[in-house]
């Protein structure tokens, strides 16, 4: 096989490689698709349940987590989740929205990768799976990959491999490592959209396990009004998903457990139910409600409190701050915050400023989305803008 039997070699046959491929294949370019798993686009067959929450039409660059916040805008813009759409109307995927901006499939994950599949087969990608990806090089402007039982050459090769989160999958840090191999810089990876666990203090709450309620959890300035989970290791549910994308090791965790609630409402209740305690009067899970009038050693009445003592209890009850000691890491993080630096990467096309032909796309770049189908449009408008370069 010569260097010209391919234009691009695309590692990785998920989200964002799939859409790359199946882009520039379509453009007329001679692209090969790679994967060390058996099955393309595993993390899409698992995702939303099986249903894939494939995109969110409330999609803006400030709902990314990145070293740069500008840099997602213009791929983004150019491929937006309406156009992810007009796709998938277009192969008959019937889909609703769930939730807060999130699209899923009414039937099936299938459906959307045998919908980039039919795309890729109709830019003549050739789909090679199954086999480990073993080296690559780099001479006279032509990547060589060992893949099967040669190398393989093209002068044109994308990083699609994705982040570590879910090793369990096939997802490994390939993509650090290759970067690496070609000077560019990594932003330090962590888990990301992943259960915190609790111990030390906060260990009690472990016992509320399967307790859910809506609250605003915050970190930092990121704060996310949304459902929160007890599990036996600590604290899941959306809106703590969410803020461990934020989170840092040592940050405390904040939560509104009554975020609805006007200011005053504790005296209120007191004055209209002085008989009540402060257990039966939260309107939260019973268990829930129980143990936080223990840790607020309000056991009594509510008639027999003070208005101060009941005012403070208000504002703790609003800002309760909890001291995570972790998180569940990579075995159970959705995806990975960092990555490979988009400092090193074009904003137009992907493609590594000091290395003419690698490209980069995908979760393995420095751009992570918040949960609710963010991430896959990032893998989408990521791929597209790459495949229009290629
Ligand atoms: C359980 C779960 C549920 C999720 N649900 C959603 C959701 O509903 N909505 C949403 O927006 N996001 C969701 N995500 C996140 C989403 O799956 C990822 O953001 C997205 O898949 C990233 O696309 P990608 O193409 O960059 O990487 P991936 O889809 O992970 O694809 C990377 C590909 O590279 C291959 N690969 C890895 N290493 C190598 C190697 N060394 N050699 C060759 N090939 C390799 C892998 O086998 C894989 O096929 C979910 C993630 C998980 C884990």
């Amino acid at each position: 096989m010569t260097a010209t039997d391919y234009n691009a070699i695309v590692l990785g046959a998920g989200a964002a490689g799939l859409m790359c491929a199946a882009v520039a294949g379509q453009r007329g370019r001679r692209v090969l698709l790679l994967d060390h798993a058996e099955q393309v686009g595993k993390k899409i067959l698992i995702s939303g349940g099986g249903r894939c929450n494939f995109t969110n039409i409330h999609t803006a660059p400030d709902r990314y987590i990145s070293a740069n916040p500008h840099f997602a805008k213009s791929a983004l813009a150019r491929y937006t989740p309406a156009d992810f759409i007009a796709l998938v109307d277009a192969y008959g995927i019937a889909h609703h929205e769930k939730t807060l901006g999130q699209l899923f499939c009414d039937g099936s994950a299938k459906q959307i990768v045998a919908m980039l599949l039919e795309e890729c087969a109709k830019g003549g990608v050739e789909v090679r799976c199954g086999q480990p990806v073993r080296a690559v090089k780099h001479a006279d402007g032509i990547f060589s990959v060992a893949f099967g039982d040669r190398p393989i050459r093209a002068p044109n090769l994308v990083i699609a491999t994705g982040g570590p989160s879910i090793p369990k999958m096939g997802a490994t840090g390939f993509a650090y490592d290759l970067a690496r191999q070609f000077g560019l810089k990594i932003v330090e990876p962590r888990p990301a959209l992943v259960p915190l666990t609790l111990g030390g203090d906060d260990v009690l709450f472990r016992e509320l396990s399967g307790v859910a309620t809506p609250v605003e959890a915050r970190a930092g300035k990121a704060a996310f009004r949304e459902a929160a989970l007890f599990t036996h290791k600590g604290l899941s549910g959306p809106a703590i998903l969410q803020i461990s994308s934020y989170w840092r090791p040592g940050d405390p965790v904040t939560i509104d457990f009554l975020p609805a609630a006007t200011p005053g409402w504790l005296i209120d209740a007191k004055r209209a139910r002085p008989r009540a305690t402060l257990a039966a009067t939260l309107p939260l899970p019973d268990r829930l409600a129980q143990t936080l009038a223990e840790r607020l050693e309000l056991a009594g009445e509510l008639g027999a409190q003070t208005d101060r003592r009941l005012a403070d209890a208000e504002a703790q009850l609003a800002r309760w701050t909890f001291r995570p000691n972790g998180t569940e890491g990579f075995a159970k993080a959705e995806v990975t915050v960092g990555g490979i630096s988009t400092a090193n990467l074009s904003s137009q096309t992907m493609m590594a400023k000091s290395v003419p032909g690698l490209y980069a796309v995908g979760e393995a770049v420095d751009v992570t989305g918040w949960l609710g189908g963010y991430n896959f449009q990032w893998a989408w408008a990521s791929g597209y803008a790459a495949g229009q370069a290629l």
